[in-house]
């Protein structure tokens, strides 16, 4: 089954299949993706990997280990520059189809979203190009560590960011040396398919990276449990990293997971109210469907009423519709079930005497309740054991608390089970240092938020994942460390 199959999404021929050694290839069934925009649009039926597909995925990139890992670090960077070229020409085409598919809105993704692709790979390029290896004497021995490519990779992405986090997480795995098997989620797969048709545009060797579609527990799962497979860098829920940590334990395999958050955004009385309020009705943003997402608003008492009053304005302020549309601000959730899990958020929260203070249902577009809007949502909790301010929602479904002192609000902040981000609003730069150190957070942004730099380390604590990507944290991931001595005086 090697002849491609094709569907029309926006104005682009999106391939339906996986791409794996450099050819399109089916597989006996396939799986529905519609549109969030609109449910009763059928985007296409893609190729439902299996087992067999995953080994073959596995040894196509087998196959091209041994070419890739034998580039220098210019060559390898050479190509994905190349790459980074040809999605810079591709940009409206892809985020026309990204749209469609898991509806963030369009404009978002044309200016900011897909280049960050482009950003990527060439940001790995450069960086790989920049390490020196550490040369140093000792005991008598000149000491060397050098980064021995790894081999295959398995790379797993979630739903919500399908483009960026197959760009973010391949970049590096590619730059070490390594070929890559991306599974994307099956609620949002079109956007990593085009990656095929780019790649083969750039002209990356056959093998270096193959795509496989289909379902987590299916295909997904027996490619983690490959033992040719050298390293496994996920993203996605504590649960899904649960069963992938166990395969990866079985093969001795090092895994990363950057998984669910639940992060604080901390409001000082000494902060800019008004710009905490409206980042805070930020994070309604893509329907609050954002891991880094300060989804716990903490509020010192003082401030609570202004506070308040100027975040309900901001929130106001949003439209839900159409996520093409320039006017719109909140995109619709990404599919019916998760639509039913985020109302059931609130309506068990509802039931156990939280309080909705707003939104809390399905949210109107052009006079109709019948699509996957959902209103933003704010909720004070009867308790901070609550399960609404101790699960991640991943909806626009924020909690309000407020704290009397800083060390209260710190207990608050570090008090779920997560630890990807937090937000802190204040002017004071002690009380800045101070909690941004005591927040336990991947990272933890001061009077800003999602400003990144691509070379500091990236991940959660606590359930919030395991490792770090980003700069150099990524590429010795990918790489086996090798220390060389050679006894000083020894050789010529
Ligand atoms: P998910 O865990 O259900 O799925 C993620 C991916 O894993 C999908 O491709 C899925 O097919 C695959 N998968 C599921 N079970 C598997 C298994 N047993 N073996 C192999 N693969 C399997 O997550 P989701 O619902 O797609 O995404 C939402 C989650 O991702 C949220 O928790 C969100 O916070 C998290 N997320 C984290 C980050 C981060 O950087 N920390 C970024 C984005 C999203």
């Amino acid at each position: 089954m090697s002849d491609d199959r094709r569907v029309e999404v926006g104005g682009s021929s999106v391939s339906t299949l996986h791409y794996i050694g450099g050819r399109r290839v089916g597989s006996p069934s396939s799986f529905e993706d519609r549109s969030p925009l609109d449910w009763s649009v059928k985007l296409a039926d893609v190729a439902r990997g299996d087992a067999d597909t995953a080994a073959a995925a596995v040894e196509a990139a087998q196959a091209a280990f041994p070419a890739w890992a034998a580039l220098t670090t210019a060559e390898r960077g050479e190509h994905l520059h190349r790459l980074a070229d040809v999605i810079d020409a591709n940009i409206d085409r892809i985020a026309e189809v990204e749209c469609l598919d898991m509806a963030m809105l369009q404009e978002s993704l044309r200016s900011r979203v897909i280049p960050r692709g482009a950003v990527n790979l060439r940001n790995y390029a450069d960086h790989a190009l920049k390490h020196e290896e550490r040369v140093w004497s000792s005991k008598g021995t000149a000491n060397r560590v050098i980064r021995m490519p790894a081999g295959p990779a398995v790379i797993i992405t979630p739903w919500n960011a399908p483009w960026m986090l197959a760009t973010w997480k391949l970049a590096p795995a590619l730059a070490a040396g390594n070929p890559v098997i991306l599974k994307p989620a099956e609620w949002s797969p079109l956007s990593a398919s085009m990656l095929g048709d780019l790649a083969d545009e750039a002209g990356l060797p056959p093998g270096v990276l193959n795509i496989v579609q289909g379902i987590g527990e299916e295909v997904g799962a027996a490619l983690v449990a490959d033992p040719r497979v050298a390293r496994i860098s996920f993203t996605g829920s504590p649960e899904a990293a649960r069963h992938i940590g166990v395969a990866a334990a079985r093969n001795i395999v090092p895994f990363t997971a950057e998984l669910g958050g639940k992060g604080p955004l901390m409001v000082f009385a000494d902060a800019d109210i008004d710009a905490s309020a409206k980042k805070a009705a930020g994070q309604y943003d893509d329907s609050g469907q954002v891991c880094l997402a300060g989804t716990r608003i903490l509020v010192e008492e003082s401030v609570r009423d202004e506070f308040l009053e100027r975040f309900h304005r901001y929130s106001d302020a949003h439209v839900p519709g159409d996520s093409r549309e320039p006017t719109t601000t909140m995109s619709p959730l990404i599919h019916p079930d998760h639509l039913a899990s985020v109302d059931g958020f609130v309506r068990r929260a509802r039931d156990a005497g939280d309080r909705v203070v707003r939104g809390g249902r399905v949210a109107e577009v052009d006079g109709r309740r019948d699509g996957l809007w959902y209103e933003p949502t704010l909720i004070e909790p009867a308790s901070n054991d609550a399960e609404i301010v101790q699960r991640e929602v991943f909806g626009p479904v924020l909690t309000f608390q407020t704290f009397a002192t800083e060390e209260e609000g710190v207990a608050l902040a570090n008090s779920t089970p997560y630890g990807l981000s937090g937000i802190v609003y204040t002017t004071s730069r002690e009380r800045a240092e101070r909690v941004g150190r005591a927040v336990r957070a991947g990272t933890v942004w001061v009077n800003t938020f999602l400003v990144r730099d691509l070379t500091a380390p990236f991940g959660g604590c606590g359930i919030s994942g395991i490792g770090r990507e980003g700069g150099d944290y990524a590429l010795d991931f990918h790489s086996d460390l090798k220390t060389l001595q050679i006894l000083e005086d020894s050789t010529g």
